[in-house]
């Protein structure tokens, strides 16, 4: 079998030692992978370019057209642009796919059976950069939702839950009072969800669907929202599911896609061995399904779930009298390929 290249990017703060754990893991468990090493994040944006990326790494990323990013740090100050929003906008990676699930007993959590994947419109809403100052005190910013948009975003929330084997797709919206952008997400919602009679759907108006999230994840099993509400919920869920440090992000467009950790650069525990590496190795194991590798992914998935059931984990997780042993990034790197 032949290697798929990929774009990497070790990062910032604490992304170099999870992405050289999670590389590791990769190459031990027999993935057909070709990384491609791409600087981008705070050096390249403190070296004068604003976008924190350069003309070699896009050019990596529209040849290989698979990113495997490690978490950057944004520089303090305006003037720089978020490397996130341009690379979603010019590789038009639309659907970003959060799954949060609970993996108790040893991630804490009240809600031991939730798993639920959230799938937020990644290009449009308030995130499409219409934004302006008409007088000094009032400022605008445009929600913008278009109906290819939302077509794109059911479609894929469906296509998904269909491939997975998952039950109901569940609408998040506001259309009570934004009734014609968030009216026209949920009409295409409702046109599109009658093509899936095998998928059962529902839809919430956002802050009641936000509250029920709370209380009961249980309930929900894929939910399809629009970007800002998306972007919120979804590390809402992850911090219920308990396990914000742990959960892994993809963002997939119809030509290219990125996976990611959710958690930033983590600059406090940066250099000491400390980081736990799952939230990336969680990413990367989205990029296995999603270049074919799914022998792959599910090894690397059992032995990491083995790994945590031994109660070998890392200092964030780590519980006395409930872990059984504390280790740093690379030996849970090294404990985890023992058991692949
Ligand atoms: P953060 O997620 O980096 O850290 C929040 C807290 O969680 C810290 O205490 C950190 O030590 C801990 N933490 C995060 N990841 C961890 C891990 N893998 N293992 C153990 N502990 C972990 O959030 P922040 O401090 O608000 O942001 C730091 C930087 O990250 C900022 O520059 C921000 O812009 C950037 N950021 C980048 C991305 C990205 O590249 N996708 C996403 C979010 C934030």
């Amino acid at each position: 079998m032949s290697k798929t290249p990929i774009t990497v990017a070790y990062g910032d703060g604490i992304g170099p030692e999870i992405m050289q754990a999670t590389l590791r893991v990769l190459e031990a468990a027999g993935a057909h992978i070709a990384p491609e090493v791409i600087e981008i994040g705070e050096k390249v944006y403190l070296a004068g370019n604003s976008s924190g990326i350069g003309s070699s790494a896009w050019e990596s990323l529209r040849r290989t057209r698979v990113f495997l990013k490690a978490p950057i740090t944004t520089p303090q100050g305006s003037g720089y642009k978020s490397l996130n929003v341009s690379t979603r906008k010019a590789l038009g990676l639309y659907a970003n796919l959060r799954p949060c699930m609970a993996y108790a007993p040893f991630v804490p959590t009240r809600h031991p059976a939730m798993d639920v994947v959230i799938v937020r419109e990644n290009e449009e809403d308030l995130y499409a950069g219409i934004e302006h100052r008409q007088t000094d005190e009032v400022y605008q910013c445009l929600k913008l939702i278009t109906r290819p948009g939302c077509e794109r975003i059911v479609r894929y929330a469906f296509e998904y839950a269909r491939r997975q084997g998952r039950k109901r797709v569940t609408c998040f919206v506001k259309d009570n009072i934004m009734k014609l952008t968030d009216g026209l997400f949920h009409r295409v919602f409702e046109e599109i969800g009658a093509e899936y009679p095998d998928i059962a759907r529902d839809s919430m108006i956002v802050d009641i669907g936000a509250a029920r999230l709370a209380d009961t994840p249980e309930r929900f099993d894929v939910i399809v929202m629009p970007n800002l509400y998306g972007d919120i919920l979804s590390d809402v869920a992850a911090q219920i599911a308990g396990s914000v440090g742990m959960a892994g992000s993809a963002n997939i467009g119809d030509q290219c896609a990125m996976f990611e950790a959710i958690h930033g650069s983590a600059p406090d525990i940066a250099g000491q061995d400390l980081a736990n590496p799952s939230g990336l190795l969680n990413g990367a194991i989205q990029m296995l399904l999603h270049i074919g590798q799914a022998e792959v992914a599910e090894r690397v998935h059992n032995a990491w779930l083995r790994t945590l059931e031994e109660g070998l984990h890392t200092a964030d997780i780590y519980r006395e009298g409930q872990s059984h042993q504390r280790l740093g990034t690379q030996a849970f790197a090294d404990a985890l390929i023992a058991r692949l």
